[in-house]
């Protein structure tokens, strides 16, 4: 079988990288739309510097700062309403997965009118408009993918939009803007970046690329978690350095790379319901639901989930369990309806086909019940 590879975007990083390469803006457009959340991004500095190098670009720029987690459709066309109606050229999305998902989707609504049906199901023009990505978290990955993915209240679920338009042109990874993110936070996006870098090995679409990254990335992650443990324990952000939030930044671009090419699997079309319904952080859902698949590709293909668990450094899933309850604390609550209308939606997404080992209905379901037992 042939293989294919394509990330398009260029990366900047480092202390200064927006500043020290302000000109680049100049060439997305000539008035910008700032997209992000309703605090974060004014607290961390990372606001201020886009909004000093557009100044000293002389780039003009207007500010949506009403993107919350998980966005909605709706946020999505009224940040696009508000883009034409300044009539902006690109946009710069600054935040977590939310504002970036949520950033991408405007760009891509501000250049037509399509209702949220066309959207969702992939019936768009091939236009959108340039997009510049400033994460402030480690974990969605979501500053070199394609996917916008936002919820979707008619589906009752998150839905994926999923376009090479949707590549960011630009995104510039500076740790500093993470030295305030909370432990938890900081440890659920950590283990979404480690879950994407673990569902990509466990991915039909794995080629030797992706997994040469996914590989790096979950070892880059492992050999965080002793600060992140240090963290959670006496709940202290600060405890994380500058270093580690430096790695884990690196590692979740790195488990970005690898989705872009490979999709996303079970884990997360279950963690989908887990963030729909019980309001249970994406990150964390997958963190929770990581686990029990890995055991089950471990029972149905040990060769596979060997390869997961030597670039974790574990000598086996159950060892990753530990983990993860270390991190993760005590469990919400399930019932045996959740999970039965949870395993059938799971079973019916898109993600079951990238699966290598593919559960049915009822090792979901068991998959829930372990989880949370
Ligand atoms: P998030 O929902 O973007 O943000 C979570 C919280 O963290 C918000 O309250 C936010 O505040 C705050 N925050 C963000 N940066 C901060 C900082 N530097 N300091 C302090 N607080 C900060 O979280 P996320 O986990 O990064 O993103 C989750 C989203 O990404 C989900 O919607 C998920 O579906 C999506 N995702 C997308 C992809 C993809 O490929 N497109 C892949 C995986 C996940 P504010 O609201 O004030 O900013
Ligand atoms: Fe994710």
């Amino acid at each position: 079988m042939t293989s294919k590879y394509y990330m398009p975007t260029r990366i900047l990083s480092g202390k200064d990288c927006i500043k020290e390469n302000s000109m680049l803006f100049k060439t997305l457009g000539k008035k910008a739309l700032i997209a992000t959340g309703k605090n974060s991004a004014k607290r961390n500095g990372s606001e201020k510097d886009i909004i000093s190098a557009l100044d000293s670009e002389g780039i003009p720029y207007v500010i949506y700062d009403r993107v919350m987690t998980n966005p909605t459709v709706e946020c999505a066309y009224e940040g696009a309403d508000y883009a034409r109606a300044h009539g902006v050229d690109f946009v710069i999305a600054a935040g977590g997965g939310s504002p970036i998902d949520a950033g991408k989707a405007i760009a891509l609504l501000a250049c037509q009118d399509t209702d949220a049906d066309c959207l969702l199901s992939g019936q768009y023009e091939n236009r959108a408009l340039p997009l510049a990505i400033v994460p402030t978290t480690a974990g969605s990955g979501s500053e070199v993918t394609q996917y916008s993915i936002l919820t979707n209240d008619k589906a009752q679920t998150k839905t994926s939009i999923a376009s090479e338009l949707l590549f960011p042109q630009l995104t510039f990874l500076d740790p500093r803007y993470m030295e305030g993110l909370p432990v938890k936070t900081t440890v659920n996006t950590a283990l979404d970046a480690l879950s994407h870098a673990v569902e990509g090995m466990l991915s039909v679409r794995a080629s030797f690329l992706s997994n040469t990254l996914a590989a790096e990335s979950i070892r880059m992650i492992m050999d965080c978690i002793p600060e992140l443990l240090g963290s959670v324990k006496r709940e202290n952000e600060n405890l994380i350095s500058l270093k580690v939030r430096e790695k884990l930044q690196h590692a979740s671009l790195m488990a970005g790379m690898v989705i872009a090419q490979t999709g996303t699997t079970v884990v997360h079309a279950m963690g989908y319901s887990l963030t729909y319904f019980k309001d249970i952080d994406h990150g964390r859902a997958n963190g929770l639901l990581l686990p029990e698949y890995l055991k089950l590709v471990e029972k149905v293909q040990p060769d596979l989930a060997a390869s997961v668990l030597n670039a974790l450094g574990l000598s086996g899933s159950d060892k990753l369990a530990v983990l993860t309850d270390l991190l993760l604390g005590s469990k919400e609550e399930l019932t045996a309806e959740e999970i039965r209308k949870y395993s059938s939606m799971a079973i019916q997404t898109k993600n079951m086909a990238n699966c290598i080992v593919k559960p049915t209905e009822e090792e979901i379901a068991d998959i829930y019940t372990r989880t949370f037992k």
